[in-house]
């Protein structure tokens, strides 16, 4: 076989940049093959849902026009609801993204004079127009369903009693996000979630909780659902979409939060009889069925990144050994031109685009410019090699995703060789790290 290194060579990786590499990943191995390990039991579960369900060859073809009794489409949703153990999903092209997904999960929901309530602090950036945190056409807010929300306690952890306190008569819904998303709040365990939905359920039993499931299916071997959750929320261009849906999102859940959400995507009466799935099915199929080893791949590269840049001295969360939630990694550089090196090492390594360079642009809804590194198969998708960071203090970037172990670990080997090319990181500091 041809050395392995010589292909990295060829490809723009420093010999001093691959023996650091090297000397990371030998302390890697075992969290490796936990990783693995979850990794096989997630393909049991997906691939036992298939079989449970009877996915044929008829299920991967597609319904047009009103799609009534499309196969396809009515057994992925079985499938689904099997996955996360529940008694309903609700699996669609036409849910176009997360944010719409979590909007029609709270939307469908809710009705005016209920309470929405965040135990876990500030909601990802998109919701806060979904809620009406911040003012928007068509908001929560201007259809009389009002918000409050409890933040974690400077440590992380939940704020119990003021959770309780903030439980009133019309508290309907509970919302949950279990990713950091792009704070610096640690992101919650699954079990950390099932203690909070127990204390809120013993409080209030039928308050409805929601679970914003971004980034996290398949970190784990249990999701929200193994432990309370009424329905758990997510984007299928992260990852329960294997990095092959083009497009979509799904709410899993008991069967009347599900059919509420049917009812408002298409239209009261009509619910999930209608929606055509087009060509899409047999993408969704085999986006779920390669999403556990997808998953695990992206997670790989999240902690090789971690413990690259830690021992290099750069502060990064979650840290090199802290167990793993979701898929998203932060480094903070403490530059602009950290940031910018990192994403262009970043964007070097991808299969699609890897020829241009990512540049800081004014994105609208941010307060600083951004810059964005994703040569990705699907646009915007997170579950493929991508960062970004806002151009601000601390400089940090958020890094995520890598369809295959190898990817994300040329990418960050990448990224490295981008910031010693600028002389941000020095070749002594390499050559210390790996004594
Ligand atoms: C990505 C994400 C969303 C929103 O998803 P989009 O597909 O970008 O609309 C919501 N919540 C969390 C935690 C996310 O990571």
């Amino acid at each position: 076989m041809q050395n392995i290194q010589s292909i990295y060579t060829s490809m723009g990786i420093d010999n001093n940049v691959y023996a650091y590499g090297s000397k990371i990943l030998e302390n890697l191995k075992e969290r490796f093959l936990e990783i693995d390990a979850i990794a096989e039991y997630n393909q049991m579960k997906v691939l036992k849902a298939m079989q449970e369900c009877q996915v044929s060859e008829a299920c991967l073809l597609g319904t047009t026009g009103y799609g009534y009794n499309d196969l396809g489409r009515d057994t992925l949703e079985e499938v689904y609801a099997k996955v996360f153990h529940t008694e309903d999903a609700l699996v669609r092209p036409q849910i176009t993204c997360g944010t719409h997904a979590l909007a029609l999960a709270l939307m469908s929901n809710l009705r005016p004079g209920d309470e929405l309530l965040s135990p876990v602090g500030k909601p990802y950036d998109t919701l806060e127009e979904v809620i009406g945190i911040r003012d928007s056409k068509g908001s929560l807010a201007e259809y009389g369903i009002t918000y409050s929300q409890v933040d974690l306690l400077p440590d992380g952890g939940f704020d119990f009693e003021g959770i309780k306190n903030s439980i009133n008569e019309r508290t309907k819904l509970v919302t949950i996000q279990r990713s950091k998303g792009y704070q610096t709040r640690p992101t919650l365990s699954v079990a950390r979630i099932g203690e909070l939905i127990s204390f809120i359920k013993e409080i209030k039993p039928d308050v409805i909780c929601m679970v914003d499931n971004c980034y996290g299916e398949f970190v784990e071997t249990i999701e929200p659902t193994d432990v309370g959750a009424d329905m758990v929320v997510g984007s299928l261009i992260k990852n329960p979409g294997g990095g092959l849906a083009p497009i979509g999102g799904y709410i899993a859940g008991k069967r009347e939060c599900v059919e509420n959400a049917a009812f408002r995507l298409t239209s009261p009466g009509l619910g999930k009889e209608v929606g055509a799935s087009l060509g899409i099915l047999k993408d969704f199929y085999q986006g779920l069925f390669l999403a556990p080893t997808v998953t695990a791949g992206a997670l790989k590269g999240a902690i090789f990144a971690a413990n690259i840049y830690e021992n290099l001295g750069y502060s990064v969360i979650p840290d090199g050994k802290e167990s793993r939630h979701d898929i998203i990694q932060a480094v903070t550089f403490g530059t602009a031109e950290g940031v910018i090196a990192f994403c262009e090492g970043i964007q070097a390594a991808a299969p699609v685009d890897s020829h241009v360079t990512p540049e800081p642009w004014d994105m609208p809804g941010y307060d600083a410019q951004v810059i964005m590194a994703a040569g990705a198969f699907v646009s915007g998708s997170s579950i493929e090699l991508s960062a970004d960071g806002p151009i601000k203090p601390p400089y940090a970037v958020y890094f995520q995703g890598g369809l295959t172990w190898q990817h994300a670990k040329f990418g960050i080997l990448k990224s490295l060789q981008s910031l010693v090319n600028k002389g941000i990181v020095a070749d002594n500091m390499l050559l210390d790290a790996t004594k």
